[in-house]
Protein backbone atom coordinates (compact mmCIF):
# COMPACT_ATOMS: atom_id res chain seq x y z
CA UNK A 1 0.00 0.00 0.00
CA UNK A 2 1.48 3.29 -0.83
CA UNK A 3 2.65 5.75 2.15
CA UNK A 4 1.13 8.92 1.74
CA UNK A 5 2.68 11.09 4.31
CA UNK A 6 5.19 9.78 7.02
CA UNK A 7 5.15 12.21 10.36
CA UNK A 8 7.42 12.42 12.83
CA UNK A 9 5.35 9.67 14.94
CA UNK A 10 3.08 8.44 11.99
CA UNK A 11 2.89 6.95 8.22
CA UNK A 12 -0.01 7.34 6.87
CA UNK A 13 -1.19 4.71 3.83
CA UNK A 14 -3.58 4.40 1.42
CA UNK A 15 -5.53 1.30 1.23
CA UNK A 16 -8.06 -0.43 -1.18
CA UNK A 17 -10.81 1.75 -0.07
CA UNK A 18 -10.58 5.42 -1.64
CA UNK A 19 -11.83 6.59 1.77
CA UNK A 20 -9.93 4.93 4.42
CA UNK A 21 -6.25 5.24 5.39
CA UNK A 22 -4.62 2.82 7.60
CA UNK A 23 -2.13 4.71 10.01
CA UNK A 24 1.11 3.35 11.51
CA UNK A 25 2.36 4.66 14.77
CA UNK A 26 6.11 4.63 15.11
CA UNK A 27 8.89 3.90 17.47
CA UNK A 28 9.92 7.49 17.52
CA UNK A 29 9.76 10.51 19.97
CA UNK A 30 10.61 13.99 19.00
CA UNK A 31 10.60 17.45 20.93
CA UNK A 32 11.31 20.94 19.97
CA UNK A 33 10.18 20.71 16.12
CA UNK A 34 12.57 17.91 16.12
CA UNK A 35 15.34 19.47 17.88
CA UNK A 36 14.60 16.02 20.08
CA UNK A 37 14.64 12.40 18.59
CA UNK A 38 14.98 9.14 19.88
CA UNK A 39 13.54 5.96 18.93
CA UNK A 40 12.11 4.17 21.70
CA UNK A 41 10.53 0.25 21.17
CA UNK A 42 6.97 -0.17 22.34
CA UNK A 43 6.33 3.50 22.02
CA UNK A 44 4.00 3.51 18.52
CA UNK A 45 2.13 0.48 20.51
CA UNK A 46 1.18 2.16 23.48
CA UNK A 47 0.08 5.39 21.65
CA UNK A 48 -2.27 3.68 19.24
CA UNK A 49 -3.32 1.58 22.09
CA UNK A 50 -4.74 5.07 23.61
CA UNK A 51 -5.86 7.10 21.02
CA UNK A 52 -7.74 3.92 20.44
CA UNK A 53 -9.41 3.81 24.02
CA UNK A 54 -9.46 7.76 23.96
CA UNK A 55 -11.73 7.72 20.21
CA UNK A 56 -13.64 5.12 20.96
CA UNK A 57 -14.76 6.91 24.18
CA UNK A 58 -15.24 10.11 22.57
CA UNK A 59 -17.63 8.60 20.04
CA UNK A 60 -19.72 7.00 23.01
CA UNK A 61 -19.85 10.72 24.03
CA UNK A 62 -20.70 12.12 20.61
CA UNK A 63 -17.93 13.29 19.70
CA UNK A 64 -17.39 11.50 16.14
CA UNK A 65 -13.77 11.14 14.62
CA UNK A 66 -11.83 9.98 11.54
CA UNK A 67 -11.26 6.77 13.85
CA UNK A 68 -12.69 3.72 12.64
CA UNK A 69 -10.76 0.46 14.38
CA UNK A 70 -7.52 -0.63 15.69
CA UNK A 71 -6.48 -3.48 13.50
CA UNK A 72 -3.19 -4.08 14.82
CA UNK A 73 -0.78 -3.09 18.27
CA UNK A 74 0.56 -0.47 15.89
CA UNK A 75 -1.63 -0.14 13.33
CA UNK A 76 -5.28 1.72 13.04
CA UNK A 77 -8.07 2.50 10.19
CA UNK A 78 -9.29 6.01 9.44
CA UNK A 79 -12.05 7.58 7.66
CA UNK A 80 -9.65 10.00 4.86
CA UNK A 81 -9.97 13.38 5.99
CA UNK A 82 -8.06 16.75 4.73
CA UNK A 83 -6.08 18.03 7.42
CA UNK A 84 -6.47 21.45 8.43
CA UNK A 85 -3.08 22.67 9.24
CA UNK A 86 -4.29 24.29 12.63
CA UNK A 87 -3.37 23.27 16.18
CA UNK A 88 -6.22 23.63 18.50
CA UNK A 89 -5.08 23.80 21.75
CA UNK A 90 -7.08 23.32 25.17
CA UNK A 91 -5.46 24.39 28.63
CA UNK A 92 -7.35 24.06 31.89
CA UNK A 93 -4.13 25.12 33.89
CA UNK A 94 -1.39 27.24 33.03
CA UNK A 95 1.83 25.03 32.08
CA UNK A 96 4.10 24.87 29.04
CA UNK A 97 4.05 27.51 26.81
CA UNK A 98 1.69 29.93 27.94
CA UNK A 99 3.83 30.04 31.57
CA UNK A 100 6.88 31.10 29.45
CA UNK A 101 5.06 33.52 26.96
CA UNK A 102 2.78 35.05 29.85
CA UNK A 103 3.83 34.33 33.05
CA UNK A 104 1.24 32.71 34.36
CA UNK A 105 2.30 30.29 37.57
CA UNK A 106 2.92 26.97 36.45
CA UNK A 107 -0.20 24.50 37.62
CA UNK A 108 -2.42 27.86 37.55
CA UNK A 109 -5.71 27.08 37.37
CA UNK A 110 -8.11 28.83 34.71
CA UNK A 111 -11.22 29.80 35.26
CA UNK A 112 -13.09 28.65 32.21
CA UNK A 113 -11.16 26.65 29.34
CA UNK A 114 -8.86 28.59 27.70
CA UNK A 115 -8.81 27.40 23.32
CA UNK A 116 -6.09 28.40 21.43
CA UNK A 117 -4.86 27.99 17.63
CA UNK A 118 -1.70 27.28 16.56
CA UNK A 119 -0.47 27.34 12.88
CA UNK A 120 0.73 24.34 11.86
CA UNK A 121 3.73 25.11 10.01
CA UNK A 122 7.18 23.66 10.86
CA UNK A 123 9.21 25.95 8.98
CA UNK A 124 7.71 28.60 11.21
CA UNK A 125 8.15 27.01 14.30
CA UNK A 126 3.65 26.16 14.76
CA UNK A 127 3.62 29.58 16.00
CA UNK A 128 0.01 30.95 18.30
CA UNK A 129 -2.31 32.67 15.43
CA UNK A 130 -5.08 34.78 16.51
CA UNK A 131 -8.54 34.25 15.16
CA UNK A 132 -8.05 36.67 12.70
CA UNK A 133 -5.40 34.95 11.31
CA UNK A 134 -7.01 32.03 10.98
CA UNK A 135 -9.07 33.67 8.40
CA UNK A 136 -6.76 35.78 7.17
CA UNK A 137 -4.88 32.50 6.42
CA UNK A 138 -7.73 31.06 4.98
CA UNK A 139 -7.30 28.12 7.26
CA UNK A 140 -10.71 28.59 8.31
CA UNK A 141 -13.61 30.92 8.44
CA UNK A 142 -16.08 32.05 11.10
CA UNK A 143 -18.56 29.26 10.82
CA UNK A 144 -14.97 26.60 11.16
CA UNK A 145 -13.91 28.76 14.04
CA UNK A 146 -16.85 28.08 16.18
CA UNK A 147 -16.96 24.38 14.95
CA UNK A 148 -13.47 23.70 15.96
CA UNK A 149 -14.00 25.70 19.57
CA UNK A 150 -16.96 23.80 20.09
CA UNK A 151 -15.84 20.14 19.03
CA UNK A 152 -12.30 21.36 21.52
CA UNK A 153 -14.54 21.99 24.31
CA UNK A 154 -16.62 18.92 24.16
CA UNK A 155 -13.21 16.73 23.60
CA UNK A 156 -12.05 18.30 26.70
CA UNK A 157 -14.93 17.61 28.78
CA UNK A 158 -14.48 13.76 27.65
CA UNK A 159 -11.06 13.45 28.54
CA UNK A 160 -11.37 15.87 31.98
CA UNK A 161 -14.18 12.83 33.07
CA UNK A 162 -11.96 10.17 31.72
CA UNK A 163 -8.63 11.92 33.56
CA UNK A 164 -10.66 12.08 36.90
CA UNK A 165 -11.86 8.47 36.62
CA UNK A 166 -7.83 7.78 36.76
CA UNK A 167 -7.12 10.36 39.59
CA UNK A 168 -5.47 12.17 36.90
CA UNK A 169 -5.58 15.84 36.06
CA UNK A 170 -6.34 17.21 32.81
CA UNK A 171 -3.86 20.29 32.41
CA UNK A 172 -3.82 20.93 28.74
CA UNK A 173 -3.74 19.27 24.98
CA UNK A 174 -3.48 19.74 21.24
CA UNK A 175 -5.87 18.21 19.10
CA UNK A 176 -6.16 18.70 15.19
CA UNK A 177 -9.30 18.23 12.93
CA UNK A 178 -9.91 17.45 9.57
CA UNK A 179 -12.60 17.73 6.83
CA UNK A 180 -14.33 14.78 5.14
CA UNK A 181 -15.34 14.47 1.43
CA UNK A 182 -18.23 16.16 2.22
CA UNK A 183 -16.49 19.08 4.05
CA UNK A 184 -17.96 17.84 7.54
CA UNK A 185 -15.02 18.98 9.95
CA UNK A 186 -13.83 15.44 12.00
CA UNK A 187 -11.41 15.25 15.31
CA UNK A 188 -8.49 13.69 13.52
CA UNK A 189 -4.42 13.00 14.44
CA UNK A 190 -4.14 11.31 17.90
CA UNK A 191 -4.78 11.98 21.08
CA UNK A 192 -2.26 10.39 23.73
CA UNK A 193 0.28 11.31 26.29
CA UNK A 194 2.30 12.65 23.45
CA UNK A 195 -0.29 15.33 22.61
CA UNK A 196 -1.75 15.88 26.12
CA UNK A 197 -0.43 17.51 29.74
CA UNK A 198 -1.81 14.88 32.52
CA UNK A 199 -0.90 15.31 36.56
CA UNK A 200 -1.47 13.09 39.11
CA UNK A 201 -4.22 14.49 41.16
CA UNK A 202 -2.01 14.33 44.16
CA UNK A 203 1.70 14.24 43.52
CA UNK A 204 1.11 16.45 40.82
CA UNK A 205 3.36 13.45 38.56
CA UNK A 206 3.76 14.10 35.12
CA UNK A 207 2.08 11.62 33.57
CA UNK A 208 3.27 12.70 29.44
CA UNK A 209 5.90 13.60 27.39
CA UNK A 210 6.79 16.34 29.25
CA UNK A 211 9.31 13.59 31.11
CA UNK A 212 11.03 13.41 27.73
CA UNK A 213 10.89 16.95 26.88
CA UNK A 214 12.53 17.21 30.18
CA UNK A 215 14.62 14.56 30.89
CA UNK A 216 13.07 14.09 34.32
CA UNK A 217 11.90 10.16 33.71
CA UNK A 218 11.51 7.14 31.32
CA UNK A 219 8.94 7.93 28.33
CA UNK A 220 7.94 3.96 27.95
CA UNK A 221 7.73 3.16 32.13
CA UNK A 222 5.49 6.88 32.03
CA UNK A 223 3.15 5.70 29.24
CA UNK A 224 3.27 2.31 30.20
CA UNK A 225 1.96 3.37 33.68
CA UNK A 226 -0.83 5.80 32.01
CA UNK A 227 -2.09 2.74 29.67
CA UNK A 228 -2.31 0.35 32.80
CA UNK A 229 -3.96 2.96 34.87
CA UNK A 230 -6.66 3.14 31.47
CA UNK A 231 -6.83 -0.42 30.97
CA UNK A 232 -8.42 -0.47 34.42
CA UNK A 233 -11.33 1.56 33.94
P1 LIG B 1 2.47 24.13 24.79
O1 LIG B 1 1.88 25.22 23.93
O2 LIG B 1 2.38 24.45 26.25
O3 LIG B 1 3.85 23.73 24.35
O4 LIG B 1 1.57 22.84 24.54
C1 LIG B 1 0.23 22.77 24.95
C2 LIG B 1 -0.28 21.35 24.81
O5 LIG B 1 -0.37 21.01 23.44
C3 LIG B 1 0.62 20.30 25.44
O6 LIG B 1 -0.21 19.28 25.98
C4 LIG B 1 1.44 19.74 24.28
O7 LIG B 1 1.73 18.38 24.48
C5 LIG B 1 0.49 19.93 23.12
N1 LIG B 1 1.21 20.32 21.91
C6 LIG B 1 1.40 21.56 21.42
N2 LIG B 1 2.10 21.53 20.28
C7 LIG B 1 2.36 20.25 20.03
C8 LIG B 1 3.04 19.57 18.96
O8 LIG B 1 3.55 20.16 18.00
N3 LIG B 1 3.13 18.21 19.07
C9 LIG B 1 2.58 17.53 20.11
N4 LIG B 1 2.72 16.20 20.16
N5 LIG B 1 1.91 18.13 21.11
C10 LIG B 1 1.80 19.47 21.07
Amino acid sequence: MTLVYEGKAKRVFNTDDNNIYRIEYKDEVTAGNGAKKDKMEGKGRLNNLITSYFFERLAKEGVDSHFIERTSDTEQLVKKVTIIPLEVVVRNFAAGSIVKRLGFENGQTFEKPLVEFYYKEDALNDPFISDDHVKLLDLANDEDIAELKRQALIVNETLIKIMDEMNLKLIDFKIEFGKDSEGKILLADEISPDTCRIWDKETNENFDKDVYRNDTGSLIETYTKFYNKLEEL
